[in-house]
């Protein structure tokens, strides 16, 4: 069964209300965009907006708590219980200055001129339950054929704002629609405008379309010339073949099939689009025409960094997806000792997403040792469990024996004391047993065995000549 204009659109009972008491005082009011797309697909909308051509100074005599969310673009937020409501006046967008930001808006009369402002047909719905659905660009019928369409001329449209670009992509990626053939010649021909948008909104987009339920979409951003502005490094990636037995496409379209195998989660997935971008750099062939890519994820790591600071990312999804990479193509056997110094060197907290990104890298991979390979993931999985299990000792916080108690014992608080418990740590790791106070603190032991370890240090310092 398909969409149709008579569809009843169940809304929240405050969101009701507001439309019922504009009504009442003589405006017109409707939920408006976002909302009745995903109301009409069944899918539970994020935030019900309100569109109506009473002035924000109107709808705020009507409601006792009201936000001046965004006055000057008509926008009065109003608040039922702890949920926030925005509603805003009808409005043209006026001239667009650098194909960002309108220079000023008018609010019209109108229902239908607010709607032609809006990006995309299927967003460019309204609904109360006087007059049901209000369909002025064919939003239903591109519902129905899966499209993303623009509203209106779509080179006029991109035009006025670029980021409808990448909203574009991200709504065929969250929806698995496609993008209609005119307002895809549009974006082709006006990707290279993206550069006047924002970093930080550009991601926003990204993220969205990264976390959605259909990752493999960001192809089509290579395709549309998109990756060639925000993220040429990628566009490097596809021109990378891969001539080894454990591939069988090249690193750009490994890349974009990893994705697929992790879950939409924001860390999972940044990782994925970027766990090889370190290869096109290192790639070098032997004398048997073998590629291979030595250091390409320490490399990778630090162009990641670059590629987070240049998207303005946060600083602790940049560093977690950065730690992913470095450690993404390491190696170790599948016991528990090695396990132990693993989950020590990557983190506890990280290294059940390394598994989940070494079972998405090797199901992108050619079938050559495959199931060997996903069969180790999985024993280290049962083994990381235990160990979590078992509260094995893998972090200095768990280790049996801490600063104050060496201080007490008459070592001299500073550089000492890290070095001491590292090396503890180091002996617990590889022997879970010995991970009480009896045995670490046995004078003989601290004294001829950790001390040591710090002692070595010392005199390698003042030996080493590798700077
Ligand atoms: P989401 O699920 O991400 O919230 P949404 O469609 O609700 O998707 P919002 O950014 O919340 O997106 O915007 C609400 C509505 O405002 C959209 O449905 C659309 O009608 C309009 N809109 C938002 N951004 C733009 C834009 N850049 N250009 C034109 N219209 C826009
Ligand atoms: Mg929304």
């Amino acid at each position: 069964m398909g969409y149709y204009e008579g569809m009843i659109i169940k809304m929240p009972e405050n969101a009701k209300i507001i439309l019922d008491t504009m009504h009442e005082a003589g405006f017109e009011a409707y939920v408006v965009g976002g909302c009745v797309r995903d109301a009409l697909l069944g899918r539970e909308p994020m935030d019900w907006d309100i569109t109506t051509n009473a002035l924000p100074q109107d709808t705020k005599k009507l409601f006792r708590r009201t936000i001046d969310t965004g006055i000057e673009h008509g926008t009065v937020t109003v608040m039922m219980g702890k949920e926030g409501y925005e509603i805003t006046t009808y409005r043209i967008d006026g001239k667009y200055e650098d194909s960002r930001h309108p220079s000023e808006v008018t609010f019209t009369k109108n229902l239908t001129e607010d709607m032609k402002r809006r990006d995309f047909t299927i967003n460019a719905m309204a609904y109360n339950e006087e007059e049901g659905l209000i369909d002025k660009f064919g939003g239903v019928e591109d519902l129905n054929n899966k499209l993303i369409r623009c509203v209106g001329n779509a080179h006029e449209r991109f035009s006025e704002d670029a980021l409808r670009i990448m909203r574009a992509v991200r709504f065929s990626a969250q929806l698995d629609y496609s993008i209609e053939e005119e307002t895809k010649a549009a974006i082709k021909e006006l990707a290279p405008t993206l550069t006047k948008i924002s970093a930080e909104r550009v991601q926003v987009e990204l993220i969205k379309l990264l976390e959605s339920d259909h990752p493999e979409k960001f192809m089509d951003l290579y395709d549309l010339g998109i990756t060639g502005v925000i993220l040429p490094e990628f566009d490097a990636c596809m021109k990378t073949g891969q001539n080894n037995p454990h591939h069988i496409y090249d690193v750009g379209t490994h890349t974009v099939k990893s994705l697929g195998y992790v879950g939409n989660d924001k860390v999972l997935r940044l990782t994925m689009l970027l766990h090889d971008i370190g290869k096109p750099r290192t790639v070098s062939t032997d004398q048997n025409g073998i590629d291979h890519f030595h250091g390409h994820a320490a490399l990778g790591m630090k162009m990641a960094h670059d590629i987070f600071r240049r998207l303005k990312f946060d600083r602790e999804t940049m560093d977690r997806v950065c730690n992913l990479i470095k450690y993404h193509d390491d190696r170790f056997p599948a016991e528990p000792k090695n396990v132990r110094r693993a989950i020590n060197r990557v983190g506890v907290d990280d290294f059940p997403l390394l598994l989940d990104v070494k079972y998405a890298d090797t199901m992108a991979q050619s079938s050559y040792y495959q199931k060997e390979k996903l069969a180790e993931i999985s024993e280290i999985r049962t083994l990381y469990d235990k160990i979590m299990e078992e509260n094995n000792c893998v972090t200095l916080k768990q280790l049996a024996v801490g600063g104050k108690e060496l201080i007490g014992l008459g070592i001299k608080p500073g550089k000492q004391i890290g070095d001491i418990l590292n090396a503890m740590l180091k002996d617990v790791i590889d022997e879970p047993s010995h991970n009480t106070k009896e045995y670490l603190l046995e004078p003989e032991r601290l004294k001829n065995v950790f001390m040591k370890e710090h002692e070595q240090g010392e005199e390698h310092e003042k030996t080493s000549s590798d700077n």
